[in-house]
């Protein structure tokens, strides 16, 4: 049985490790396929790529774009993307000036409230310049500020918090484009996370599927068979095909460790048996 793991993090967005040492930890861990689906970049997959083919893996060349739909964050996986496109890389280039821009407001916001250094500490975890909400809170964690990460995005980070900047991140519309544009397919992520009701997350499947994306996760790191269930659902009532994935970003946090991903349930269809997940 082929063991596959759909989405993972490196050092080149908010994951810990370098992506040769995420592809050799997905071996160890007995992973046959993996994706890695940094956030809105590409700047890992040549690195990833070639660990890949010494541990004799397939890699799946992938990205995690962050999207505003209606007033929320969502986020969309593409999966088997082309990175030398045009149309996709201009499209990743347009978000990756955005999170500079915010960088530079939510420092400025958090300054103000008694994070010093904000900026540069945020960077200093993220060597490879691309800088995520999680950077600012490692940062904020040294500092003291609270204990873990889930208390500082609660104290500092979320919606109506005062290192909160709002964000208006690529349009669905865009994101499924750009994707199919790189003979991608286009996965919604982690669907039961977001916080919307029940009938705002089917119009966003529906809206979905009708744009031309094609996927959903139904297995993710650490959701229980509550979340797997509903994503099927999702998946069975708009067409959509099942893909699992960890979510890694940290060695140290086993909920999300690489590979450690339940079955997919019966009634739903892999996304690995789509035309275009594989083969370019
Ligand atoms: P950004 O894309 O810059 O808004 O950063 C969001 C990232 O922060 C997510 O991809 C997660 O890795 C991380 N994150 C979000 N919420 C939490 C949380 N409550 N606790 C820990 N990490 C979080
Ligand atoms: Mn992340
Ligand atoms: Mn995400
Ligand atoms: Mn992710």
């Amino acid at each position: 049985m082929t063991i596959y793991d759909l989405h993972s993090h490196s050092n080149f967005s908010d994951g810990v490790l370098p992506p040769c040492d995420v592809v050799a930890r997905a071996k160890l861990r007995g992973v046959d396929v993996l994706a890695l689906t940094d956030h809105d970049s590409v700047a890992g997959l040549d690195a990833a790529s070639d660990a890949a083919a010494e541990h004799g893996m397939t890699l799946i060349p992938g990205v995690e774009i962050s999207v505003t739909w209606e007033k929320f964050l969502v986020h969309i996986l593409g999966l088997n993307v082309d990175r030398s496109n045009a149309i996709f890389l201009q499209g990743l280039a347009k978000l990756q000036v955005i999170r500079e821009q915010r960088a530079q407001l939510m420092a400025q916001r958090l300054e103000k409230h008694g994070v010093r250094n904000a900026l540069a500490g945020a960077l200093k975890y993220a060597p490879n310049g691309l800088v995520t909400r999680r950077h600012f809170a490692l940062h904020m964690v040294e500092l003291g500020l609270a204990p873990t990460l889930p208390k500082i995005f609660e104290r500092y980070l979320r919606p109506s918090k005062p290192g909160y900047v709002s964000t208006v991140w690529a349009t669905l519309d865009d994101t499924v484009r750009w994707i199919n544009a790189a003979g991608g397919v286009a996965v919604i992520a982690h669907p039961h996370r977001y916080d919307m009701s029940a009938t705002s997350r089917r119009r966003f499947a529906e809206q979905f599927a009708a744009l031309g994306g094609v996927g959903i996760e139904v297995v993710c790191g650490g959701c229980g068979q509550d979340a797997v269930q509903s994503n099927a659902a999702l998946a069975e009532r708009f067409g959509l095909l099942a893909s699992a994935g960890s979510d890694f970003h940290d060695p140290n946090s086993s909920w999300t460790e690489l590979g450690k991903l339940e079955p997919l349930p019966a009634n739903v269809y892999p996304i690995w048996s789509h035309e275009r997940f594989y083969t370019k």
